[in-house]
């Protein structure tokens, strides 16, 4: 413990942002570093507590107060050397991470929580500035081949884990860069791609061979990848988003959010966008849906100089404090207001979209909406809804982005090919924890298995599903199990 007294000294502090106005006028992000004083401070917060609920909290088993004590005594090679044996991309959930470690730090129930995320970025930020993340290639060679399939947060980490147990990796990825949703999906002013294309630089030097523009199913038979590799890993995402099928849907500027971002994405890397160019400029938005998409959906539109942006929620507002329906170490997720909602937008919960009204041309005008009441149980919990008689109303605007989530993984092409098993949710079926599918060689991880979720959750699956994956080509494994380390 770095200091006994020092969560009673110092109080929770964020890094400062660049003030609204100011931060939509580009792409860039916006959270800054704290001073090495008050980095010394956070991390003297920790209580290191006798059962570190956080270590639970966090998906991948984060070996938090341990970290914070290295911090504390600015022992970064420690630090970094601690974090870097649960997480291999802290860069990453230290930025975007809704940190479900913080909402189980026992500091909070009195206090706020310790800003571990913001710890972790530091770790990693002066780590790749001290030069210590550094290509990790085996040291014996296993001579076995594995094919993993998408490079979101899920590929990379059991590409990352399998290439350390010396396994020749190869990752093949449909879009014209690996990322997967860390690059065409999440935002720059929230993860900026150079930090994306610094971890890619080390993993290339590790050996793991990256094979873009190529669709597996479409461009290369999924059989043939069975034929070729000794193993199999499937990290393609959840990607079939939800449709709002109502009249006028067919209208001219209704888009799927995705569509949206990830042309931006395009542009703020000066990467040719194909097809309508989707924009928000000078457009009345209305975004559908209320989740991170959706938040992204009005931070972009902002910095693209929409006229106004609306966002709608289906489910009622939720409350603004911890009920008994949420008690502690639970995480109140919907009580987040996202830094995009700080930046202008105005919030409706419990609303329903029945209609999208078009002019005469074709193009979007206005939406039919009503207000919906909500029934809760006994902990507040919405349970019923009815829609409020009377209220029924147009709200013009010519742009719409349906951010309403994604129902399961696309099928056609590569799964078909596989003929895998899906679960009742359609999904690839395999058991958290084991992650083989019915196909004897091939594994399957993060939303491609789980269903949408949280980049943290992803390289847990990652992680996970390499161990294995090396122990049915090895027979055992010493990749690291988050189960050993808590
Ligand atoms: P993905 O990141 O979806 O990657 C799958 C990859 O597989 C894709 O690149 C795809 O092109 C590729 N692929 C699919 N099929 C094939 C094929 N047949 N052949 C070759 N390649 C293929 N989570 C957070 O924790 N914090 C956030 O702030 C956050 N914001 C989000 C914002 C948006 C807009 C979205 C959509 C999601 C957000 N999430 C966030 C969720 C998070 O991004 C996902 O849970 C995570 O990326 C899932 O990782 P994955 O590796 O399983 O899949």
């Amino acid at each position: 413990m770095g200091k006994p007294t020092g969560f009673q000294e110092f109080n929770r502090e964020l890094p400062a942002k660049r003030p609204p106005a100011e931060r939509v006028k580009d792409y860039k992000e916006f959270v800054g570093m704290y001073s090495p004083e008050k980095l010394n401070q956070q991390s003297a917060r920790c209580m290191d507590c006798g059962i570190p609920f956080c270590h639970s909290g966090c998906p991948l088993g984060n070996i938090i107060p341990e970290f914070n004590d290295a911090v504390y005594n600015k022992q970064w090679e420690e630090a970094y050397e601690i974090l870097s044996s649960t997480n291999n991309f802290p860069e990453f959930t230290g930025r975007i991470c809704p940190a479900p470690c913080e909402s189980a730090c026992v500091l909070g129930i009195n206090k706020p929580a310790i800003t571990i995320e913001e710890i972790e970025k530091h770790i990693i930020e002066i780590a790749y500035q001290k030069n210590l993340v550094k290509p990790m290639a085996p040291l014996i060679k296993s001579g076995k081949r594995v094919a993993v399939v998408g490079s979101g947060p899920a590929g990379l980490a059991a590409a990352a884990q399998l290439s350390k147990a010396g396994h020749e990796i190869t990752v093949y990825e449909r879009d014209d860069r690996p990322g997967g949703l860390l690059r065409y999906g999440i935002p720059d002013f929230k993860l900026q791609k150079d930090v994306v294309d610094r971890r890619l630089k080390v993993m290339e030097a590790e050996g793991i061979q990256f094979i873009c523009n190529t669709e597996v199913g479409e461009d290369i038979d999924a059989q043939q990848l069975v034929e070729d590799f000794d193993a199999i890993v499937l990290a393609g995402g959840s990607t079939i988003p939800r449709d709002l099928n109502i009249p006028g849907r067919e209208l001219k500027g209704i888009h799927f959010a995705m569509d949206f971002l990830k042309q931006q994405n395009k542009r703020v890397s000066n990467i040719a966008v194909a097809g309508e160019d989707i924009t928000a400029k000078d457009k009345d938005v209305v975004v559908i849906g209320g989740g991170d998409t959706g938040s992204d959906c009005v931070g972009t539109s902002n910095r693209q100089g929409a006229k106004s942006i609306l966002q709608f929620e289906f489910m009622p507002q939720p409350p603004q404090q911890r009920t008994g329906a949420m008690p502690w170490p639970s995480y109140p997720m919907l009580l987040k207001t996202t830094s995009s909602h700080e930046e202008g937008c105005t919030r409706h919960f419990g609303i329903n979209t029945k209609e999208f009204l078009g002019d005469e041309v074709g193009n979007l005008r206005a939406l039919k909406v009503t207000d919906v009441s909500w029934e809760t149980d006994f902990l507040g919990r919405p349970t019923k809804f009815s829609e409020v008689e009377g209220s029924d109303r147009e709200i013009p605007c010519q742009r719409v982005f349906l951010a309403m989530g994604f129902l399961n993984p696309q099928y056609d092409g590569m799964l078909q090919q596989l003929s895998v098993e899906l679960d009742e949710r359609k999904n690839v079926k395999a058991k958290e924890g084991i992650y083989s599918t019915s196909v004897d060689k091939v594994f399957a991880c993060g939303d491609m298995r789980r269903g949408q979720s949280l980049v943290v959750w992803a390289i847990s699956e990652g992680r996970e599903a390499a161990r294995k994956v090396d122990e049915f080509l090895m027979g055992h494994t010493l990749l690291e199990s988050k189960e050993a380390v808590n």
